[in-house]
């Protein structure tokens, strides 16, 4: 997932946060043994969306398959996405439920909230049915529009409860004959019909269905799919930009990892004028993106990118042993997500500066952002912040595993790579870690990794570097590291405008959620709930509205400044005097005196090989 790209738009906010979700994280749905469906087999899911269930925003669900035995079948929908770690019971939004053999009906009940229990008797083949409501603009949900919807199988694919996830199935669509089907999903023998051989790849394969502009390209030596809704979004210069940052993008990464691993991949995002800000989220071979169309042209939408399709070897492959295999009713949290998320966001950063989609000094700038970002939040430990976002915590340190373990993971290479002479890096862990890891079919944990980037540094220990900074919560050894790799950190006083404002952000934009006393917004009469518009003329729907506001109103101490907010169904327009803070920001740069040896390593970095 990424949403970190929103902070640093935000960087003139305390923090950004998403709305915690109103629901506690599932715990185990009952004290009693574990529930066991009778098997089922031959599974077909059928699924309509047209024009007249788009109307009442439904996806319309059918599920047939065989029983075995007379036993109670017992189907579940997942709790969450992998990816999206937070629990959003997606049984939630499910309507007129029925199952059925032949025509006539059969009696069903529940097994607990997210969990149908059918009696089938003698029956040997049966139908369930529901609608599913796709209200929800968030890629790891079901969102619909007149002509469109996006939808992800852990939304709508009931599973057998207890049985393993070890079953193929298929997948039909339904919909207008001129509209679009978009997905991952292997292709079956009918048309609109999708396979898969397991529940877990059935369900990594979002879909989108409906009116949209969808094209290929061969990159890589594979098919590469854009689909992008509306239509008309993203076309003519700025698409073939696109294209052309994915024809860099995906053979840089690739070669980390010396393998390709998708036979083809989809590219699919939604811009939408109402969406603050840019969130993705990852799959094996596809992501999704909700965009503000304010992003087009900005190369965030390039780095996010990078990011979501690195995570198709790191995360969906090589992966954390506490999340292989994922289960699909519980939290399953783990002390890694800074590897999974931060050194993820840390290729996003070499993908772009190595495939010359940026150079070297906003490499540095991208760096010292991240750098900023964490040293302006509480002192807090990878591993921790990694456990504990499934809670979303409110005391500044959600996702801060993102940036912190970005640059963790920048620490580590330029460790590696100056304890091996520059002759190993972060790549050769990364790729010999998805080997002996993902490659066994298992996931990783302390014992893979850290003896992995111990042999990458020429035998050098890590244990001080654990206990202190991913573990612990000491700051991070800028001064020491930063010089064997030929950069240096300067510090840098500035005077920045403050609002004195929490924020949360959701699909429908900026939510103020608390006010520090005597700031700018409390005096102007700003208060929590307001959905915040724009600051003078900066429209906050704008991903990169910091630094335009900080340019605007960077020397403008006491000068009025328009707020403009949404209370209820009112826009109001308060005014308050500009507030300028003095701040001290981190910058990186090339150290001029820098040895042959840093030379060499810095331009490894930068250029991807030693
Ligand atoms: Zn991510």
């Amino acid at each position: 997932m990424k949403i970190g790209e929103i902070i640093a738009g935000l960087a003139l906010v305390n923090s950004l946060l998403p709305l915690p979700s109103a629901l506690p994280a599932q715990q185990s749905p009952s004290a009693q043994p574990p529930a066991r469906s009778a098997p089922i087999s031959n599974i077909r899911y059928e699924l309509t969306f047209d024009s007249t269930t788009a109307r009442e925003r439904t996806v319309r669900v059918s599920m047939s398959f065989d029983v075995g035995g007379n036993g109670p079948v017992l189907l579940s929908l997942p709790s969450w996405t992998p990816g999206a770690y937070e629990i959003s019971n997606f049984a939630r939004w499910v309507e007129d439920f029925s199952a059925a053999a032949s025509d006539k009906a059969i009696r069903w009940d529940k097994l607990d909230y997210d969990t149908w229990r059918i009696q089938p008797g003698s029956a040997r083949a049966l139908t369930v049915r529901f609608d599913y409501l796709a209200d929800t603009l968030d890629n790891a949900m079901a969102w619909a529009r007149p002509d469109f919807v996006l939808f992800n199988g852990t939304n709508l694919l009931l599973y057998p409860e207890g049985t393993g996830f070890d079953f193929p199935a298929t997948v039909t669509v339904k919909t207008q004959p001129d509209w679009v089907v978009a997905t991952a999903m292997k292709p079956g023998t009918a048309p609109r019909s999708f396979t898969e051989g397991n529940y877990h790849d059935l369900v990594d394969m979002p879909f989108f269905v409906g009116r949209m502009d969808y094209d290929s390209m061969q990159v890589a030596g594979r098919w590469t799919r854009l689909a992008t809704y509306p239509a008309g979004a993203l076309r003519d210069s700025t698409r073939k930009q696109f294209w052309d940052q994915l024809g860099r993008v995906i053979p840089v990464e690739s070669a980390v990892f010396q393998e390709t691993p998708w036979t083809s991949y989809n590219v699919m995002m939604i811009f939408e004028r109402s969406f603050g800000g840019a969130s993705a989220l990852e799959h094996q071979s596809s992501h999704v993106g909700i965009y503000n169309p304010g992003i087009i042209g900005n190369p965030l939408l390039a780095s996010i990118t990078a990011h979501e399709i690195f995570h198709a070897w790191n995360v969906k492959r090589l992966r954390p042993a506490e999340m292989f295999p994922y289960h699909y009713d519980q939290a399953q949290p783990t002390p890694w997500l800074w590897v999974s998320e931060g050194i993820t966001d840390y290729y996003a950063d070499l993908a772009l500066v190595r495939s010359k989609i940026v150079d070297s000094s906003q490499f540095m700038a991208l760096t010292a952002q991240k750098a900023n970002t964490v040293t302006t939040a509480p002192p807090t430990a990878l591993e921790d912040a990694s456990l504990s976002t499934w809670i979303h915590p409110t005391d500044g340190s959600n996702y801060l595993y993102y940036p912190k373990g970005s640059l963790a993971g920048l620490l580590l290479d330029v460790l590696i790579r100056d304890g091996s002479n520059n002759s190993r890096s972060l790549d050769d862990v990364m790729r010999q870690l998805y080997q002996s890891t993902y490659k066994k079919g298992r996931g990783f944990g302390p014992n893979d990794w850290w003896p992995e980037v111990s042999r990458g540094a020429g035998g050098r220990s890590f244990s001080d570097f654990y206990n202190r900074y991913i573990d612990g919560r000491e700051p991070f050894p800028f001064a020491q590291v930063l010089p064997l790799a030929g950069m240096r950190l300067a510090p840098d006083t500035i005077k920045v405008p403050r609002l004195g404002i929490q924020t949360a952000a959701d699909s429908t934009g900026i939510v103020i959620v608390g006010l520090l006393p005597g700031g700018v917004a409390q005096e102007a009469g700003v208060r929590p709930g307001d959905r915040l518009l724009a600051l003078g003329d900066v429209s906050l729907t704008n991903p990169d509205f910091g630094p335009e506001f900080r340019a605007r109103y960077g020397n403008r101490e006491g000068a009025p400044l328009p707020i403009r907010v949404r209370r209820g169904a009112d826009t109001l327009t308060l005014t308050g005097k500009v507030k300028l803070a003095t701040q001290v920001e981190l910058r990186f740069e090339a150290d001029p005196r820098a040895s042959a040896k840093a030379i060499r390593i810095r331009n490894g970095i930068w250029r991807g090989r030693g």
